[in-house]
């Protein structure tokens, strides 16, 4: 059977002990196709009704994954999971600013806007623009609020102050009750109005936020902006109150973790990733059972782990998913530092395989748009990118122009490096297991994120699959068929662009 068709199988590419990385094989155009483009959905679930028509998650890292890139790439079906390492002036651990960034990304495209910036109608107008400052959404200063009677978000209503009623150089000495529309002007709704109703009213009043109050609280707010920007993005990844999902990194030490998670949490995160490079030991266990009881509700994601005794260990530990992935990113001195590392492929499709319900995020060593086709193929659910993230506008960091090429640029590094300094929380030595590097400048999310949506469309028309189930059908039944590069071919690759 082997002989009579192209290539060889899954079954054969890992054979066993074969360590193989994503520029070790090709797969093969081995289906007839006769599916559409369009036909194809790419959509994938992580567990707890949390589902990504892109299977794409940024990694919790501090040169990658911050406000901005939790929010682009939720826009653009996929989930960004905001880093935990924030620190205060004086060294010590920030836990509010990553609440803060929740909260931020949950804030960003609201239906309802649950608790919004509100002033008192004795704040002064500059005291008012430095509170919208300081409440940023997205890259955006907050410039309308709804005023209360005691300035709090849920207070009772006396006015509006829009942008257009004051003006951020005549006006900042005056009272916001001096220039806000008062009650008696204010177009407000009564509590319970859906969405289109209230939608409906914005466009009828020729109003831009329309204040939802009950018994004379504020109850919400919406905006005509959230509601163009939920027609602009049908990909964006959501809860059940139109709010773009989020996720968090947390550590696995008690002391600092249990009050990240109350505080994340409270802020409105869908879910966090016990972020740790070695996931198959009692800290993470006793952390996986302390949040799937406390939190039970919200997606729970593992790892790192990356053989099939750690799959089985996490899965019985109740995860929804996991990071698979030991020492293979691009930043990573792992397997060099403590000799224990797995090749990515491998691990992937060993894993996958291994897991019943836990879907299987491929984590790290991705560095081209091909490598999550094969990713995905082998058995992965989604992919977790940094390097291939790391290079956009809405990473954290500027673009500095490369001295030698000419090209813009931007810093990447490992969270177990020595720059990021993230002591004793992702690896348990103090040996670095991560380096610092750059990496080439990749315009915006919104522009990058289509792109590779559209090479990935492309190697699933190409294999006649609509769906990352098929796909993951195909090796089960021995039609997905492989080649393994000579080690001149993985040379050359290097030669190719960026896709
Ligand atoms: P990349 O996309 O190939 O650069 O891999 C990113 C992944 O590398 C992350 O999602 C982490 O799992 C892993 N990682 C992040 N920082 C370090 C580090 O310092 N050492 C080892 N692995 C790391």
């Amino acid at each position: 059977m082997e002989s009579s068709k192209s290539g060889i199988s899954a079954e054969k590419l890992f054979k066993e002990g074969l360590g193989i990385n994503y520029d070790d094989f090709t797969i093969l155009d081995t289906s007839f196709t006769d599916i559409d483009r369009e036909e194809i959905n790419l959509e994938t679930s992580l567990g707890k009704n949390v589902v990504l028509k892109t299977p794409i998650i940024a990694s919790p890292m501090d040169t990658v994954t911050n406000a901005e890139m939790c929010i682009a790439i939720a826009l653009q079906g996929g989930i960004g999971c905001i880093h935990y390492n924030f620190k205060n002036p004086d060294g010590s651990l920030d836990i509010d600013k990553q609440a803060e960034i929740v909260k931020q990304v949950k804030r960003f495209e609201n239906g309802f806007i649950e608790n919004p910036v509100t002033v008192s109608p004795e704040h002064k107008i500059y005291e008012t623009i430095k509170i919208g400052e300081e409440h940023k959404v997205g890259k955006s200063a907050i410039d309308t609020f709804p005023v209360t009677e005691n300035g709090k978000s849920h207070g009772k209503v006396v006015g509006i102050l829009r942008k257009q009623d004051y003006s951020r150089t005549k006006h900042t000495n005056l009272m916001v009750k001096e220039r806000m529309i008062p009650l008696e002007k204010l177009i407000m709704a009564e509590w319970p109005i859906t969405l289109d109703e209230a939608n409906d009213m914005l466009w009828d009043n020729h109003i831009l936020s329309l204040p939802i109050v009950e018994n004379g609280n504020l109850k919400y707010l919406v905006t005509r902006s959230d509601l163009d920007k939920n027609e602009e993005y049908p990909l964006a990844t959501k809860d059940d109150k139109k709010r773009l999902r989020v996720l968090f990194a947390v550590e696995t030490r008690p002391e600092i973790a249990y009050e990240r998670l109350e505080k994340c949490f409270n802020a409105g995160a869908d879910g966090c990733i016990i972020d740790t490079s070695q996931g198959y030991t009692k800290y993470e266990r006793d952390m996986a059972k302390y949040i799937e009881k406390k939190y039970t509700d919200k997606l729970l994601i593992g790892g790192n782990i990356s053989t099939k005794e750690a799959c089985e260990a996490l899965e019985k530990w109740g995860l929804d998913a996991y990071r698979c992935g030991q020492g293979s990113g691009s930043i990573c001195t792992t397997a060099g530092a403590i000799g224990i590392s797995s090749a990515p492929v491998s691990a992937v499709y060993d894993c996958a395989k291994t897991t019943k319900k836990m879907k299987t995020i491929a984590d790290g060593g991705i560095k081209q748009v091909g490598d999550i086709v094969k990713a995905l193929a082998v058995g992965a659910d989604a992919v977790m990118l940094g390097n291939m993230l790391a290079g956009t506008e809405e990473s954290p960091g500027d673009v500095i122009i490369d001295p030698q090429s000419g090209l813009p640029i931007k810093g990447y590094r490992g969270m177990g490096s020595k720059e990021a300094n993230v002591s004793g929380i992702r690896g348990y030595s103090r040996l670095p297991q991560g380096f610092s590097g750059y990496v080439k400048y990749r315009d915006s999310i919104h522009e990058w994120v289509p792109l590779i949506i559209d090479g990935i469309i492309s190697g699933f028309h190409v294999k006649n699959c609509k769906s990352i189930k098929e796909i993951h059908k195909k090796i089960d039944s021995g039609d997905l068929r492989f080649q393994i590069n000579s080690s001149k071919q993985s040379k050359e690759k290097g030669l190719y662009g960026p896709l």
